[in-house]
């Protein structure tokens, strides 16, 4: 059995949030209004996944799958150096690859399993990983095969996760809630329905607060306590 590595986040808060940072053998999926933050912990994890084990890192490679094209390789260079890391270095150790539809997606996921078995990946991000399927299956009465072709791309995830020992960091899009009335003060839920509720092992909502300050609360957990945490993001990446 592979032992749990938890990587940081950069904020002390949000790690104790999560029990120490985000895990591998785990997807954590990351939901939230626009600017939320979701991309910008993003380009954090990039950087403290290659922190060595004993700097709350995981040591390892990074693999980013972008379906929204707002990775930013000019992001990394000041959050490595906050680190006190080689941003050419950093850089050379995240594999990037653009997705543009949702066999793309899939079939990138399928290379990065033969690449993982070679060399030491410890993350791998998909952001965002239901943009493309909300694209591709618009219509209504696609919704049966959406969802079907998301859990087969989830179900993907967990094994990489599993088999790799890699954390999956995933974001996720708000829908309106269908069914949001007037007792509903946050009508607001995240997209994917019951197929990625069940594959996410954790599910963190974020949403603004006051300047560059973020929360996040643990969404639908009902054995975690109500806890939130505020972060804010700063050039060097996500801090307290
Ligand atoms: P999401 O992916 O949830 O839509 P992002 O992660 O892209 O949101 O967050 C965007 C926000 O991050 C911006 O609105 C800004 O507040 C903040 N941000 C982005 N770059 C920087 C930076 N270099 N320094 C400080 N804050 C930044
Ligand atoms: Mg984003």
């Amino acid at each position: 059995r592979k032992a749990v590595v938890r990587i940081t986040t950069g904020s002390r808060a949000l790690d104790e949030l999560l029990g120490g940072g985000i895990e591998t053998l785990s997807i954590t999926e990351a939901f939230g209004e626009f600017r939320s933050g979701k991309t910008q912990l993003a380009h954090t994890l990039c950087v403290s996944t290659q922190l060595p084990i004993q700097m709350h890192g995981g040591n390892g490679k990074v693999a980013y799958i972008d379906t929204e094209g707002t990775f930013r390789p000019d992001r990394i260079v000041p959050i490595a150096e906050r680190f006190g890391m080689d941003a050419g270095a950093v850089l050379d150790n995240i594999i990037y690859a653009r997705a543009y539809t949702y066999e793309h997606q899939y079939n990138l996921l399928l290379g990065l399993a033969a690449k993982m078995s070679e060399e030491p990946f410890r993350l791998l991000i998909v952001d965002s990983v239901i943009a493309l399927f909300r694209v591709d299956f618009c219509g209504r009465g696609e919704l049966a095969e959406r969802q079907q072709k998301l859990a087969q791309m989830l179900s993907r995830l967990i094994k990489i996760a599993e088999e790799f020992n890699v954390a999956v960091y995933v974001t996720n899009q708000v829908i309106a809630d269908p069914g949001g009335g007037m007792f509903i003060s946050d009508p607001k839920k995240p997209a994917g329905g019951h197929v990625l509720a069940h594959s996410a092992t954790i599910r963190l909502m974020l949403r603004k607060g006051k300047g560059e300050q973020r929360v996040c609360k643990i969404y639908d957990a009902p054995n975690l306590p109500e806890a939130e945490a505020v972060f804010q993001i700063t050039p060097g990446g996500i801090t307290d």
